[in-house]
């Protein structure tokens, strides 16, 4: 008799969006007369820019013609992407990354989902309090529910690390050494980012200790201040320390196009072993290369037309996050984020949980957002709401929720 994969009997609940899809439908079907406004899900809602049609058209084309048809692409990704990567995202930033360290992939998810493949069960994991459940969810499907430590005979469990008001939403050091340590600048679910030098301390930590930083990038085009890092490579050291996750969702609104890449230097090693020999072995051995028509779009992203229309949708989303932000606070809301992150943080009023400001919101102003303890037990009594709207959407939004 087939054994089922206990661990996913211990995953927590069902999946975040989908108690909020189910909520929010129940709701519809019983008011089918309201306008229900969605800033939950951070899902972009602008159409793909005009250099990234092109680029799939032009590539369809050519998939269409004896002469330039392609089968599988490289496991790891074409060189003309992976170029356009590292010139752009790296060496532009003075950063040190070569292009057989890119390893493209079909977005961040399954990166973030995948990347704890190459690691030994026994490795104990750090996670952001709140945090993008992703992280969790994938070491616990895998087994990482709990470490245990022959020196003291416990049993220890993934460390959460607290990021709340005081700490400015940017976790301290932990006191008991992760071996993994999953980071998030900007942050998704509470918009925080961090500074070089406090990110600095963390690629010291994990080089002294010998800890792995699982750095997830995806939200860097929307940092608008000097001192914040786009890249971890950014810190000395990290190329010794640091694993980078990148999606083309938010900066090119390619959510449902998929595409991303991580990067894995070939100076990172544990116990003697290159990680970079191990990630290309398990993306050729389980992937078989991003489409190539997509990767045409990739590589249009980085063209100077391209850069000029994506940060238009950048700054249209940001635009949002700014009357969001200015919205909010005008009607006495304590609100974070929405500076370099298309995220706002606001704390639920008048002692509300955070589930209780959800149902409140969708009844008496019908917006969605996202209850703050669904990310994570620190973000009980906080709510997101995400910048990705439209316009008109988020500004009869915000003047709801001030109405109330
Ligand atoms: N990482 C973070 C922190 C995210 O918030 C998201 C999506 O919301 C992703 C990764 C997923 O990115 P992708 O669409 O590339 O899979």
């Amino acid at each position: 008799m087939v054994k089922v994969n206990e661990n996913y009997l211990k995953l927590q609940g069902s999946y975040l969006f989908s108690t909020i899809a189910k909520k929010v439908n129940a709701y519809a079907a019983s008011n089918p007369d309201k306008k229900i406004i969605r800033l939950g899900i951070g899902d972009v809602t602008l159409p793909l820019a005009p250099v990234v049609t092109d680029a799939l058209q032009k590539a369809v084309e050519e998939m269409g013609d004896q002469k330039t048809f392609r089968g599988y692409a490289p496991d790891l990704g074409y060189d003309f992407l992976r170029n356009a990567i590292v010139t752009n995202d790296y060496r532009a930033r003075g950063c040190e990354i070569e292009a057989d360290e890119i390893f493209v992939s079909d977005g961040a998810k399954s990166d973030s989902g995948n990347i704890q493949e190459i690691f030994a069960l026994d490795n104990r994991i750090a996670v952001c309090d709140p945090v993008y459940p992703v992280y969790v969810d994938t070491n616990v499907m895998a087994g990482r529910t709990g470490v245990f430590d022959a020196a003291t005979g416990k049993w220890s469990d993934v460390i959460y690390m607290p990021c709340t008001a005081e700490n400015g939403f940017v976790p301290e050091l932990p006191a008991s050494v992760p071996d993994l340590i999953y980071l998030c600048f900007p942050n998704n679910p509470t918009g925080s980012a961090i500074t070089k030098d406090r990110l600095q301390e963390w690629v010291d930590y994990a080089n002294q200790n010998g800890s792995v930083i699982i750095y997830d990038a995806a939200y860097e085009a929307y940092i608008s201040e000097e001192n914040v890092p786009h890249s971890i490579y950014e810190c000395e050291g990290a190329r010794t320390c640091a694993i980078e996750l990148h999606s083309f969702s938010k900066n090119a609104g390619f959510t449902g196009v998929r595409l991303g890449y991580t990067v894995v230097p070939k100076d990172l090693i544990r116990g003697g072993v290159a990680l970079n020999g191990l990630w290309a072995r398990r993306h050729g051995t389980k992937y078989n290369g991003a489409p190539y028509i997509v990767q045409r779009a990739g590589e249009a992203v980085y063209s100077p037309e391209g850069k000029k229309q994506l940060a238009d949708q950048v700054a249209y989303y940001m635009k949002n996050a700014a009357y969001i932000r200015e919205g909010l606070s005008d009607a006495g809301y304590t609100v974070y984020g929405g500076v370099n992150a298309p995220y706002i943080w606001l704390k639920a009023p008048n002692g509300m949980s955070s589930w209780e400001f959800f149902d409140y919101l969708l009844e008496k102003a019908n917006i969605v957002g996202t209850p703050g303890s669904g990310f994570g037990p620190s973000g009980e009594t906080y709510f997101r709401l995400t910048a990705f709207g439209q316009y008109e959407n988020t500004v009869e939004a915000i003047e709801r929720i001030k109405k109330l």
